[in-house]
């Protein structure tokens, strides 16, 4: 099996790197790649990737990730999370390629408090959540083989992180105030990169499981529980913290004022794709814990 993999340099491509290696004959590109084009701004670099390297699978990974930015900045975002994803549909449904793409809980509006299913009506708030939604659109339009999972809260052990300006600020304050009422799972690169394996396997001669799925951990936290479940395991490790217990103050969102909206209510079904693949998510602390063993044995 030949598959192409975009974005190969972000927390989820990096991850992908390593579970997509097993599968088959693997290239990997990043935005400076030039022969092939890895550039999902350039739209006809990347037809011309997929036409010279005939994948069987390709897996988009690259997304215009910077929320705020794309507030002033909306041609750039427009063209990798909306325009770049129907290029690479087209292709895949010219080539009978399967496409794996990733989305986001913010094509909804953060309303309420249950769980959101894939059924559900959109409704973004911002402008990366409107593109990335039109990118979902344009695929499925295209009628390629696809699977789209839309995640939430993504970290990775790699590069900075949430947890890890949690615990650096917990070292150098007394107090910290963290938004609680923005809810969803904090979410490995990793879990996220060995499903998606797992499921470009059970796609093979099961062209039905094509769709979008909510992928994500299970459970649900908000910003503050998760920065006091981090600093809490940080303080059992027996890690000099400044910010004493109770010192982590909770806080609304208008506290952080921000030119993208973020959604409140993030959590998403997981029903769906747990079926499907016949997997079981587990809860958001496991990696969680996880990556904070590993970067605290460092
Ligand atoms: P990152 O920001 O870590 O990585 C994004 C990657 O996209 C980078 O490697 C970047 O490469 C690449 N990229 C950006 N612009 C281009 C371009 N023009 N051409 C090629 N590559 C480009 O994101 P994640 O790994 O966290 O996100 C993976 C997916 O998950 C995305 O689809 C995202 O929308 C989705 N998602 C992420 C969430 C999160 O919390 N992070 C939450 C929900 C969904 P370079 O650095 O070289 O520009």
């Amino acid at each position: 099996m030949k598959i192409l993999l975009l974005g190969k340099n972000g927390q989820l491509g990096w991850e992908l790197q390593r579970s997509l290696a097993p599968l088959g004959e693997l290239t990997a590109l990043g935005s400076d790649s030039l022969e092939p084009c890895g550039d999902l701004r350039d739209l006809d670099g990347i037809a011309g990737t997929v036409r010279a390297l005939a994948p069987d699978v390709i897996v988009n990974a690259a997304a215009y990730t910077a929320v705020d930015r794309a507030e002033s900045d909306v041609d750039s975002c427009r063209t990798v999370n909306a325009l770049a994803p129907a290029v690479l549909a087209r292709e895949a449904a010219r080539s009978g390629a399967l496409l794996v793409h990733y989305s986001t809980d913010y094509v909804f509006d953060g309303s309420g408090e249950q769980p959101w299913t894939e059924s559900d009506p959109s409704g973004p708030l911002s402008v990366y959540g409107k593109t990335k939604l039109e990118g979902e659109q344009a695929i499925v339009a295209a009628g390629c083989r696809h699977l789209i999972f839309r995640t939430s809260w993504v970290y990775a052990a790699r590069g900075g992180n949430f947890a890890k300006t949690m615990l650096r600020l917990a070292a150098e304050r007394e107090r910290l105030s963290v938004v609680d009422d923005q809810i969803g799972a904090p979410t490995g690169a990793d879990l996220l990169a060995d499903v998606s394996a797992h499921a470009i396997r059970a796609m093979r001669g099961h062209p039905e499981l094509s769709g979008i799925y909510h992928l994500a951990a299970a459970g649900h936290t908000s910003w503050h529980g998760y920065a006091s479940f981090v600093i809490e395991r940080a303080r059992q490790a027996g890690v000099d913290l400044k910010v004493g217990p109770g010192a982590i103050d909770a806080v609304a969102s208008s506290a952080f004022p921000s030119p993208a909206p973020r959604p409140k209510n993030s959590r998403l079904d997981l029903h769906k794709v747990q079926q499907a693949f016949d997997i079981t998510l587990p809860d958001w602390r496991i990696g969680v814990n996880r990556m904070l063993t590993e970067f605290l044995e460092k």
